[in-house]
């Protein structure tokens, strides 16, 4: 196996797997194929154990159901890699799920795509890890110590199966507080990067800071729906609220937009969008386009722009997760609503409004109702074009898995 010396430190799998017994109801879950086994589940288990040992869980007959990472710390106590019959946990089981996932995004390829999702946690059986691709550089995020005895085998196969230039080490919050002795955006594998990456999407260009940018540097997820907004965006003023790095603003200019209005707290990501549109000067519409950027609070800057009376025949507004856990379910609501009373004054009579919500304790049922609602309440009734979810890149491999949602309407 490939040896990595930024990793030497980190400890082995231990040889000595954890024996769970669970309740009827966990039994019952895991053999659907459900990859969380919560703490209060486990009746039984044969000893305690370090994060990351393999625990396997039996069925009430004694048999093997389940094999998974243990997690001593998170009330998520395993994160199961695999139900069904016992396989042998190494680099070529992690090899065989790379291919798997790989083998889903083939069609990106055929798209002048080469940065995408290659793993996303739990909906591509890895629960807790991610990678993603940009051009030759991956970037993997862990969001649990359970990886850390197993990231060589895993680096190892993605090693074998895409070969890439670089991999970039990137680490939770919880990880980056914790003495790991490993850094949020370590290079573990290639040369140093004094630069952010050149990766394509649909044709267009994009650079990415894969070492500090929010996730692991680029929204992969709103790929389709920044599709969309191209098509829908010819001729108009198009105005792109929690813009970051210009995603939806670039795809607009490319999709014929007169011109874009990218709107972010952050002046760094507003650099990054302006970068963006740069890159893409090839393109003739993006050349004719003219860009403009507002590094503000986007509830203080809608209302500004109400009160200089500006309107856009297209409005986007792509909030961060507003709910991270589900007693924040009401106020993450009230957000969007308020959004959307912001929003609706600033876009024309018969123009897009496009709201996404990425806050998985947000149904889609609830999201989408608070939006029609809150039109209906502000008198600018609004007629639906699509509804819109995860991108292939994305898939959903169990119900909280979902998050994303996109709502595309004439106002
Ligand atoms: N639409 C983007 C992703 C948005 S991520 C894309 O497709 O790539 C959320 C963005 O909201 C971040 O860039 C963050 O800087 C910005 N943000 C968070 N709170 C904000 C606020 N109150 N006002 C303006 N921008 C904010």
């Amino acid at each position: 196996m490939t040896q990595f010396a930024a990793l030497r430190h980190l400890p082995r799998p231990s040889d000595r797997r954890i024996a769970l017994h669970v309740s009827p109801a966990a039994e019952k879950s895991l053999r659907a194929g459900h990859p969380w086994l919560y703490e209060s589940s486990i009746i039984k288990q044969s000893h305690a154990a370090l994060p990351g040992d393999l625990a396997v869980i039996y069925d009430k007959k004694n048999r093997f159901l389940a094999v998974g990472l243990y997690d001593p710390v998170s009330p998520i106590r395993v994160k199961v890699l695999h139900a069904g019959k016992p396989v042998n946990i190494n680099q070529d089981w992690f090899y065989e799920q790379l291919t798997e996932a790989a083998d889903v995004r083939e069609p990106l390829l055929a798209t002048q795509t080469n940065g995408y999702r290659l793993i996303h946690g739990e909906n591509d059986k890895l629960p807790g890890l991610i990678i993603d691709r940009y051009a030759d550089t991956y970037v993997v995020k862990i969001y649990t110590a359970a990886w850390l005895p197993h990231l060589q085998a895993v680096l190892a196969a993605l090693i074998e199966l895409e070969t890439p230039e670089r991999i970039v080490l990137r680490l939770n919050r919880a990880l980056q507080a914790d003495n790991i002795g490993l850094r949020d955006g370590q290079i573990v594998y290639g040369e140093p990067l004094t630069q952010p990456i050149i990766f394509y999407e649909n044709g267009l260009k994009f650079a990415a800071d894969v070492v500090q940018g929010h996730k692991t540097g680029f929204f992969f997820d709103q790929r389709d729906n920044r599709s969309l907004v191209a098509q829908h965006a010819a001729g108009k003023h198009v105005l792109d609220v929690f813009a970051y790095s210009g995603g939806f603003s670039v795809y607009a200019a490319s999709g014929g937009a007169k011109s874009v209005l990218s709107l972010d707290v952050s002046a760094p990501a507003l650099a990054a969008a302006q970068h963006n549109m740069a890159l893409n000067q090839q393109h003739p519409a993006v050349a004719r386009a003219t860009h403009e950027v507002i590094a503000a609070d986007a509830f203080d800057s809608m209302t500004r722009l109400h009160q200089e009376r500006r309107r856009f025949e297209m409005v986007i507004v792509d909030p961060p997760s507003f709910a991270k856990s589900s007693a924040e379910f009401d106020r993450a609501l009230a957000a969007y609503a308020r959004l959307v009373r912001l929003a609706l004054p600033l876009v024309h009579k018969n123009g897009i409004l496009v709201i996404a919500s990425c806050s998985s304790h947000v149904s889609s049922e609830a999201f989408f109702r608070t939006i029609t609602d809150t039109a209906q309440q502000q008198s600018r009734p609004i007629r639906e074009i699509a509804r819109t979810g995860h991108a292939l890149d994305h898939p959903i491999g169990f119900l909280e898995g979902a998050y994303l949602k996109c709502l595309f309407a004439q106002v």
